[in-house]
């Protein structure tokens, strides 16, 4: 309930001009409006993102800035966009995708990617967007459970697809973007497909229900799960868009995230695109000196990006600020993990400008709790619930809590972009609604007397590593892979700049011995199976790993004996 300070100037361009009459007033009904054809029987969210803004002043207005890491620079209209997307969307079809099957992408963050997203929908198909970082472990998983036909890739990132393949009868084609010859059996050019393809295509009208996304995303236990989102999403892509991200129709925004992660794609692609904006993407890795570059040569107005970044860039240090002109910017926005009030206090010294935390998740769809314009911004709170979104802080029987009390936080089900399923988990999806009338989210919090919300952790073990989040299960599951490794015990580690790093405990097979070069060897075998942001940062070689009498690791037991606190009940814990 503390807060020292609160920023109570933000300067309001459009956004959500008073919050609370919009939150009374709000309906959901009202925002498909905005759209240029949404009925039961014909809706299609690349209709509305990309294809109808080409019969208007927008048609050539620039929808995508890209610029890679050495400084190559592409630019592209809507309607460039609608034409490369009607063009795959005819080359898809033409090898048979049809309307339900599952699309991967395994790309770095170039305009293929993009467009593939866009065709992927226009058939009515399934996208399955993946991190670049994958390795062949994470890639096989995601197209095995998610039963994909075809694959969109690049050459190099292939070798790591191959390593997989063997074990993936349904993946019918691969197409490969920048490939130069030596296709195999099954495997496409990209450019030579667009290139045969017809310009001529008749979009497929779905049902608002009809899927759109998949993603795959970690719990405590078992693989990744497919989240799967629907067309009818785009409900709540549009309007938090503009109330939360503040975007108008001259801005130039640039989200940071991946579209591996659900930011990515939700407001990285089609939330900008559903209001006509012009988005930057810049497709190499974080650097303090390239970003305000980038900043500064397109004229970002509104910069969406995380925590670890503004971390990154406040250790970066104030006087490479100063190298850059950073006044195009007027509105910062912040999501994926806790935001230090210490940071947003940096960045009203340095940019002049309020950071903007928001809360939201894969399964939520959209964000769901937010720091608007026009609300007074308390550092540390999340802010307040989205209009048509009712948050609440609940007790494990599911009964609200007075503000101040500590709690778990839960959502009334039913908002436009909530999650429709777990692909192929029906259990895993009923485990989010098992507290009656409610959508346990899995974080803890607290709402204060104002209404604020405040993020107090997850109630669960899943770790939070610069904005990814992992299961300790699957990196366990991977550390046992180990020859040297008998047992493995994984946690989240606090982490002043990443927020958590991951740290695991290992039991080493009999005749190997613990060293630096095993560490080493331990995390690049990590890297392989998962990705690169899934690998423990920390190893420690330890005896044995605390269990209960049924053979559950007790990770809380790691983390308290790790961090010096007291460990509790330990009434089940395993006699050694
Ligand atoms: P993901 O689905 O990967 O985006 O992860 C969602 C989780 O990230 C949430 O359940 C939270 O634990 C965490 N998270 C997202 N946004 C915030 C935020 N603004 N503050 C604190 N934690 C956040």
């Amino acid at each position: 309930m503390e807060y020292k300070d609160i920023i109570y100037k933000t300067p309001v361009k459009y956004g959500l001009i008073n919050y609370e009459k919009t939150y009374e007033d709000f309906g959901w009904e009202e925002v498909k409006r905005s759209f240029e054809h949404f009925s039961h029987d014909g809706v299609n969210i690349a209709h509305e993102g990309i294809d109808r803004h080409t019969s208007t002043s927008h048609r050539n207005k620039v929808a995508l800035l890209w610029e890679d890491e050495n400084g190559h620079k592409k630019e592209y209209t809507f309607s460039d966009i609608k034409r490369q997307s009607d063009k795959l969307a005819n080359a898809l079809k033409g090898i048979g995708i049809n309307k339900g099957d599952r699309v991967f992408l395994f790309l770095p963050r170039i305009p293929e990617l993009y467009i593939s997203i866009i065709a992927i929908a226009k058939i009515g198909a399934i996208a399955g967007p993946m991190f670049s970082a994958f390795g062949p472990g994470a890639i096989k998983d995601r197209l095995l459970n998610s039963e994909a036909k075809a694959l969109i890739t690049t050459p190099e990132l292939n070798q790591r697809v191959n390593e997989a393949k063997e074990e993936l009868p349904m993946l019918k084609y691969i197409i490969l973007v920048g490939a130069k010859d030596n296709l195999k059996k099954g495997e496409l050019s990209y450019e030579s497909e667009i290139n045969k393809a017809s310009e001529a295509f008749n979009i497929t009208w779905v049902n608002p229900e009809d899927y759109l996304y998949i993603l795959y995303t970690s719990g405590t236990t078992g693989k990744p799960k497919g989240v799967t989102h629907v067309h009818n999403d785009m409900i709540s892509h549009y309007i938090t868009t503009k109330w939360v991200l503040d975007l108008m129709d001259d801005d130039v925004y640039w989200c940071t995230a991946d579209p591996g992660w659900v930011t990515g794609t939700v407001y990285g692609i089609w939330g900008p695109w559903l209001n006509g904006i012009s988005q930057v993407v810049y497709s190499g890795r974080y650097d303090a000196e390239k970003w305000y570059s980038i900043i500064e040569k397109h004229k970002v107005t509104v910069w969406y990006t995380a925590p670890t970044a503004l971390r990154m860039l406040m250790k970066a240090g104030d006087e490479i600020i100063k190298k850059y002109d950073l006044s195009s910017l007027r509105y910062i926005c912040s999501v994926g993990e806790p935001l230090n009030p210490e940071v947003i206090r940096w960045g009203l010294g340095v940019y002049n400008l309020p950071i903007h935390d928001n809360w939201w998740q894969t399964e939520t769809g959209s964000i769901m709790i937010a720091n608007y314009p026009s609300l007074p911004i308390k550092p540390g709170s999340m802010g307040k619930p989205f209009p048509g979104i009712c948050a609440k802080i609940i007790d494990a029987k599911g009964k609200e809590l007075p503000s101040g009390k500590h709690g778990f936080l839960a959502l009334k089900p039913g908002w436009p972009s909530m999650l429709r399923k777990i692909w192929r988990d029906r259990d895993k999806y009923n485990e989010y609604f098992r507290t009656s009338g409610w959508y346990a989210t899995g974080d803890t919090a607290y709402m204060d007397d104002d209404g604020y919300f405040w993020f107090v952790g997850r109630a669960d073990d899943v770790i939070n590593t610069a904005g990814h989040r992992v299961g300790p299960f699957e990196v366990e599951s991977a550390l046992v892979e180990h020859e040297a490794i008998a047992e493995a015990g994984v946690i989240g580690k606090p982490d002043k700049e990443r927020g958590e790093i991951i740290k695991a405990f290992v039991v080493l097979n009999q005749g190997h011995q613990s060293s630096d070069g095993l560490k080493k060897d331990i995390q690049e075998f990590i890297k392989k199976r998962l990705a690169a942001h899934a690998y423990p940062r920390e190893i420690e070689f330890t005896q044995n790993v605390p269990k209960t009498r049924s053979g559950k690791i007790m990770r809380r037991v790691l983390k308290a004996r790790d961090l010096g606190l007291p460990t509790g009940d330990l009434s089940t814990l395993e006699e050694d």
